[in-house]
């Protein structure tokens, strides 16, 4: 810690002649990362400077916590006697003014604390403290398997699969290694115990290798090329201007952004990249290395403590050139950011829905905008909000209508399953066993997507009809064989699979409703024995090594048949993967959520595009029981632009977004009645002006979450109405007694 002040009543004390001259301890203000109502005044000890964006320690209560100083104290505000000093400031380097601009923006749009908004750019707060030495582990011979196994050591599977990722890789400390082989830490002690690995000092140098823009990319052909050098004009105008890169899954969207990304790099300026899914972006990451001879730095909720640090201070101090990340990379605190790329950027993902509800692909351009740099956004399904900012002039489009080299786009076809019809109990389509069937014949390979992990979405009894549901929520429990659990997926509630029934206790009456991925698995495996099947979900692909290593079976062909949900649905490139099924279509279509079309077309165009990428042509099959659904007719015909059209139509009659404007308040607490009580106190003190609709309270569609009962508001106005200001004064002066939130979303993406 530097600058720790002397006392600050000592140094009035020491008889200092010129005590009465020297200026008075100057008043800043300190935004504490916390839910509080806004920055708190401190004085500055003359010992000390603190400028703004300094991060200091601050009195609050009986504790110390580390804030930011926002700016200078309101004079006018609580008595400068009752003020406390800050305690000192550390060594770290500041706040850019651009980071704090953006969180004052955010709190003001989304009605947050702009202590919580903080708090998100602070969540490493070990980054601003000096380095300690650690203890690391490498492995020193890369045949260390087999010489240990012929010593006697014993090798269990964990220890192999331990070894086997720690081969050629730096040396690294016991989590990050754990984490990435998917074992324990323990085991990674104990491998070094029995003289497996090496025990090394490592000091956080803080050392990035820095990605080379000079090295050739591929020859970009003639589209490719124009959507590049618009991008590149754009980064080198260190400006606000935003393109939507709008092309067809497999056109070569992330070749023509690393062009600008080459740009921002050789201008010596920082670049963010946004990918949905960064846990599981392994091949990205290879492309990244390909193309600039080094990984780039990664920011997700994956990172080991020891990592955060090193990326946060690399960021801060300028060292990270490029870096990717999840949504919350948004708030590091680049100093000189030149270009944010938000990738797939039509993705829900991309809005956080607990804590600040904030869509990171809309602060993207409100960041780019306070860093006075480009923003590129690509998808090949563009959300119905970026192609209206093209429409009114906002935004520009770069178009890539076709797929790179050979590769046509996939032939999308519709089978009715009611006539069309799978055998009892069974989920797959004569037509989709026949593709199947004949994919595995020619040695290709084949997808089905199903998005419902575990083995079947709902367990009843038969003799009495009971149906198993989670304690916590409003929903049921998934069964999952393979761990022989039971699971709610949404409050992460877990049990073993039961024998009797809770409700009658009979034995063994239970029956599994529905197909989750296991239960397709099942299915394959009956009828074509001689498939290498491998199910993939998010509870067996959760860590980046685990996700690379999938993507070498699937490359090196041991797999036949991969059965998945929307994890598979992004990215991938395999250019043996010919037949995509979709066993439910429809899946997406009910709920009545006002995207449930854009997302189902999104989401089942982009797994579509999985099927043949390169020289061979790729098939879909999308099984569904209603085949005039505007959206099943527009995959199947291809005419994106015309679904689009009509969606937009439908959303400007209704006045919807984004043509319209929403929110939706949400209340919750432990207590039923209460929550009631506070949700009807907010719909009697609404306001009525002209434009606005309030619509509720009516119970959530998961009316019990996480064992808090939920109330819930829609409020719709049109564009011209400010949002913010009718709900803050209008959620004023209502009061949430106890445990009852009154939580606030913006721009909602989710009404469940
Ligand atoms: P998208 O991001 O639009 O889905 P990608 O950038 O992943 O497309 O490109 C699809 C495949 O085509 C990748 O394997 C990529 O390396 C290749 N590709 C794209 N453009 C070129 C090019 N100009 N030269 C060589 N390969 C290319
Ligand atoms: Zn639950």
């Amino acid at each position: 810690m530097a600058n720790r002040p002397s006392s600050t009543s000592s140094d009035r004390d020491s008889g200092d002649l010129f005590a009465g001259e020297l200026p008075e301890m100057s008043r800043i203000s300190v935004l504490l990362p916390l839910p509080l109502t806004g920055a708190y005044d401190y004085l500055v000890p003359r010992t000390l400077s603190a400028e703004p964006g300094d991060f200091v320690l601050a009195p609050l209560g009986n504790r110390l916590v580390v804030g930011v100083v926002w700016g200078p104290g309101d004079p006018d505000g609580v008595a400068e006697k009752k003020l406390k000093p800050i305690d000192s400031v550390l060594d770290a380097p500041p706040l850019p003014e651009a980071n704090r601009a953006f969180i004052d923006w955010l709190a003001a749009y989304y009605l947050a604390p702009p202590g919580a908004v903080l708090r998100m750019a602070m969540s490493v707060t070990a980054a601003l403290e000096p380095p300690v030495p650690r203890t690391g582990y490498v492995v020193e011979s890369p045949d260390v398997i087999l010489e240990k196994e012929a010593e006697g050591v014993r090798m269990t599977a964990a220890r192999k699969r331990l070894l086997s990722s720690m081969i050629d890789r730096l040396p690294a400390q016991a989590s990050e290694l754990a984490k990435e082989a998917g074992v324990s830490v323990a085991v990674v002690k104990a491998a070094s115990d029995a003289g497996l690995l090496q025990r090394v000092a490592m000091v956080d140098q803080a050392t990035f290798a820095e990605p080379d823009p000079a090295l050739p990319g591929p020859e970009l052909n003639e589209e490719q090329k124009i959507a590049a050098e618009a991008l590149i004009e754009m980064t080198s105008a260190h400006t606000l201007n935003v393109a939507l890169l709008d092309g067809v899954t497999g056109s070569g969207k992330t070749e023509v952004y690393f062009e600008a990304i080459a740009a921002a790099l050789e201008a010596g300026r920082q670049a963010l990249v946004l990918l949905p899914e960064i846990a599981l972006s392994a091949q990205w990451l290879r492309r990244f290395e390909d193309r600039f001879g080094v990984v780039p730095a990664e920011w997700h909720s994956d990172l080991t403590a020891a990592q955060r640090r090193r990326t946060w201070r690399g960021v801060a101090e300028g060292k990270v050139k490029c870096l990717v990340g999840a949504r919350s990379a948004l708030h590091l605190p680049f100093p000189d950011l030149g270009l944010i790329v938000v990738d797939e950027e039509h993705e829900s993902a991309f809005k956080q829905e607990d804590g600040v509800h904030y869509h990171a692909r809309d602060m993207a351009v409100v960041r780019g905008q306070f860093a006075k740099c480009p923003v590129v956004l690509a998808s090949a399904t563009p959300s119905l909000e970026s192609i209206a900012n093209v429409e009114s002039g906002r935004y520009r489009r770069l178009v890539l209508p076709e797929r790179h080299g050979v590769a046509e786009p996939p032939k999308i076809q519709i089978v009715d399953i009611r006539k069309d019809k799978p055998g009892r109990q069974e989920w797959l389509s004569p037509s989709l066993r026949t593709a199947l069937e004949k994919t595995l014949a020619e040695g290709e390979q084949s997808l089905l997507f199903l998005n419902r992990r575990g083995y079947a979405p709902l367990t009843l009894c038969r003799t009495c009809g009971f149906r198993l549901a989670c304690p916590n929520c409003s929903s049921w429990l998934v069964e999952h064989r393979f761990a022989r659990r039971l699971e709610c997926h949404h409050c992460g509630y877990s049990t073993s699979q039961m024998k009797n029934c809770p409700s009658c206790e009979d034995t063994d009456s239970f029956a599994a409703c529905g197909p989750g991925v296991e239960r397709l698995a099942e299915e394959v495996a009956a009828f074509l024995p001689q498939a290498n099947v491998e199910v993939v979900t998010s509870d067996t692909l959760h860590s980046p090594f685990q996700a690379a290593a999938f993507v070498d079976r699937m490359t090196a062909k041991e797999i036949d048949i991969v059965i998945g949900t929307q994890i598979l649905a992004k990215g991938y490139h395999f250019p043996m993967l010919t037949l995509v099924g979709v066993v439910d279509a429809d899946l997406g279509l009910n709920g009545g959520d006002l995207r449930a079309s854009e997302r189902t077309y999104q989401l089942l165009q982009q797994v579509a595009g999985r099927a043949g990428r390169a020289g061979r042509p790729g098939k879909v099959l999308l099984q569904t029981s209603n085949p005039d659904a505007p959206v099943m007719e527009a995959l199947a015909s291809g005419d994106r632009d015309a679904f689009l059209e009509q969606e937009s139509a439908m959303r400007q009659e209704f006045g919807y977004p984004p043509y319209g404007r929403l929110a939706a308040i949400i209340v919750s607490g432990p207590d039923e009645r209460a929550v009631e009580d506070v949700a009807r106190d907010i719909a009697r003190q609404a306001p009525r002006p002209d434009g606005v609709q309030v619509l509720g309270p009516a119970p959530a569609a998961l009316a019990l979450l996480r064992g808090r009962h939920r109330r819930r508001l829609l409020i719709k106005a049109d564009r011209s109405v400010s949002m913010q200001k009718l709900l803050a004064n209008w959620l004023l002066s209502i009061k949430a007694p106890g445990q009852t939130r009154i939580a606030v979303d913006i721009d909602p993406y989710s009404f469940l």
